[in-house]
């Protein structure tokens, strides 16, 4: 990885902002498919964006900004990425934590089976169930909706109700279907929070991964700046931005809510402390949202253990998009703005303030990059 005083060339093909998935690979790909001359400008100490991990001081890895697990469908990101890093298999696993007791989250038919004393052993039963309970709602036009249309009342307020209230301060009648729409209801007993066909992490962490991508004669990588400080002073022909759209525009029309989440670290002198690698507390009662244990998820053998809890808030660093009408209309304003810039693109889950995971950031940089 190259660290760069900006000296070494100052003319750059591109000024890309930002070392996430959207800047790190559209470097890469611009570096070694088109032989482009880059710097790259983050303004964190450190390259990896949101994926970013390192040891804490107890010598545990950890996701520094929460649990990030690569699973996609897409077979060309995964053998794209598969360049940079070895992999371990993963399957993610949350448990539920309703008022004390664990249930399998997203519900299928062992969370219908112990919530409700039932014996159901196929499908069909419990989609019978779930037909028995649901409540018709045509259309379907935000996240209250969709849920209920599928499982109806009880298991809406159960399940997910509060534990959207708590990560999006919004009612989850407030909020896009595609936001809750994020979890399937299941009728089988299959507990794996994804189904993707590739389900890997990255066998030495995602901050290895990302140096290896990075790591060519053409990329240069300036930390801890924010572009606004240098931009004038550097002369490049293109620009890739992935910060927030509306910092770009200085908040011309007002500023597009992100919500950020506070993290609280503890270690624990036990090698495990958890049943599955994070419990969605699902209930109002618990401020936080969901606690996770880092070592499911990098695979690491320790005697102690590194556990998160998630706190959200509106200030901090800009982690979701918040999805429904009205900040789309505003994002809108910025997108016309945007695409007026010919030689500006913007790029990632900040920049096109879309709930994207990391598989999606790379295979939209892959496709149009
Ligand atoms: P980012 O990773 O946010 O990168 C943007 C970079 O730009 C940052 O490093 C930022 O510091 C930098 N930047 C911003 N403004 C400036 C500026 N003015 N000057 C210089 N640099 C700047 N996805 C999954 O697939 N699976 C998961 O399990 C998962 N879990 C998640 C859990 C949490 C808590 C969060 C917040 C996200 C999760 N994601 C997950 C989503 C994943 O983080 C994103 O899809 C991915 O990181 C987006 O990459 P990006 O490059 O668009 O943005
Ligand atoms: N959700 C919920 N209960 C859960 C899990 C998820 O209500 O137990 C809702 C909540 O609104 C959450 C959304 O579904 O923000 C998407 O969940 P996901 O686990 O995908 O969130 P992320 O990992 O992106 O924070």
């Amino acid at each position: 990885m190259r660290l760069s005083g900006f000296k070494i060339i100052m003319k750059y093909d591109y000024l890309i902002i930002g070392t996430g998935f959207a800047g790190s690979v559209a470097a890469e790909r611009l570096a070694s498919q088109h032989n482009k001359k880059i710097l790259l400008v983050e303004k964190r100490s450190h390259i990896g964006g949101n994926a970013y991990d390192a040891l804490d001081e107890h010598g545990i890895l950890i996701h520094k900004y929460g649990p990030h697990i690569l699973h996609t469908n897409n077979k060309e990101v995964f053998e794209y990425l598969s360049q940079f890093t070895e992999w371990r298999e993963y399957e993610h696993r949350v448990l539920a934590n309703l008022n004390g007791k664990l249930y399998p989250i997203p519900i299928n038919r062992t969370t219908i089976n112990k919530l409700y004393s039932k014996n159901f052993t196929t499908d069909n039963e419990v989609k019978e169930f779930y037909e028995s309970v649901r409540e018709k709602r045509n259309p379907i036009l935000n996240s209250e909706d969709i849920i209920v249309n599928q499982v109806g009342q009880d298991l809406y307020e159960k399940f997910f109700k509060h534990y959207t209230k708590k990560q999006w301060e919004l009612d989850p009648s407030k909020l896009s279907p595609s936001v809750c729409g994020r979890i399937p209801i299941r009728t089988n007993t299959d507990d794996r929070y994804f189904t993707d066909k590739f389900q890997f992490m990255p066998k030495d962490g995602y901050t290895k991964m990302f140096e290896k991508m990075l790591e060519h004669k053409n990329i240069e990588i300036l930390l801890n700046i924010d572009y606004k400080d240098i931009v004038n002073k550097i002369q490049f022909d293109k620009m890739i931005y992935t910060g927030p759209i509306d910092y770009f525009f200085d908040y011309k029309f007002g500023k597009l809510p992100y919500r950020s989440i506070k993290f609280k670290w503890e270690n624990l002198n036990v090698e495990k402390h958890l049943k599955a690698a994070s419990y969605n507390f699902v209930s109002s009662k618990k401020k936080y949202t969901r606690i996770t244990e880092h070592k499911y998820l990098t695979g690491q053998k320790a005697n102690s253990t590194t556990i998160s809890k998630e706190f959200p808030q509106m200030n901090g660093d800009p982690f979701y998009p918040i999805p429904n009408n009205e900040n789309s209309l505003l994002f809108n304003k910025y997108k016309k703005e945007s695409d007026k810039l010919e030689n500006v693109e913007f790029i990632g889950r900040l920049a096109e303030y879309k709930y994207y995971n990391m598989d999606q950031v790379v295979g939209r940089v892959l496709k149009n990059v």
